[in-house]
């Protein structure tokens, strides 16, 4: 028993410790940022191009739910890799028509910002309340080990990187960091800020993010 015990804190331990980066995850490196599929009455539809279906590594995140469309009430929305700890956001939509139903998938990798951020409707008090679905530890230490995923040779860990670092100096107001992002010689990086800024265009708004603006 007590082995027993020594051995499921050491996992632990280990879990905690031990950064993934994307590209180094068995089951993230075959997943895309961004995930989409068409099925047809719970079938995959073969009418609509390129619709190949969820890579089945989908399948192995913890806490995945088909078919079950998120609330903002739900406990934890998000699935979340055992092997890495990246969260996903899966999102599900149905319309029904005579001959059946068309239902729409999609599956969101997400950055630590938004994961942290998350908040759900406290139904008692009619407000927001903070979701606590990330520790500040556990932030902290994926936004350090991101920072050096940003100069990784895996274009995989880069784009990651470069979402995730831009969302979260938006976040803390820091423009003078994402000005810095903008400067890479990595055209990767630089189409990925970009279109992360242009995503988020809404949070950069107001005098914080003025000399951003210029640019
Ligand atoms: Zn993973």
């Amino acid at each position: 028993m007590e082995n027993c015990m020594v051995s499921v804190y050491y996992w632990c331990m280990v879990k905690q410790n031990a950064y993934i980066p994307i590209s180094k995850c068995k089951i993230c490196k075959k997943i895309k940022d961004y995930e989409y599929e068409e099925t047809k009455n719970g079938e995959l539809d073969d009418d609509v191009a390129n619709n190949s279906g969820f890579p089945p590594e989908v399948w192995k995140l913890e806490n995945i739910e088909r078919d079950q469309c998120y609330t903002r009430r739900r406990k934890n929305p998000f699935a979340s890799c055992p092997n890495c700890g990246v969260r996903y956001l899966y999102s599900y939509s149905y319309d029904y028509y005579v001959n059946g139903a068309e239902e729409e998938h999609e599956l969101d990798r997400m950055a630590p910002t938004d994961v942290k951020n998350w908040t759900v409707f406290d139904v008692k008090k009619e407000k927001e309340a903070p979701g606590n679905f990330m520790s500040d530890k556990e932030y902290a230490w994926r936004i350090e080990n991101l920072k050096n995923d940003i100069e990784s040779k895996s274009a995989l860990d880069r784009e990651y990187a470069a979402i995730s670092l831009t969302i979260y100096y938006i976040d803390e107001g820091d423009q003078d960091s994402i000005l810095k992002l903008l400067k890479s010689d990595d055209k990767l990086i630089l189409k990925t800020v970009k279109k992360t800024l242009s995503q988020r265009k809404d949070d950069i708004k107001g005098k914080k993010f003025a000399k951003l603006k210029k640019n």
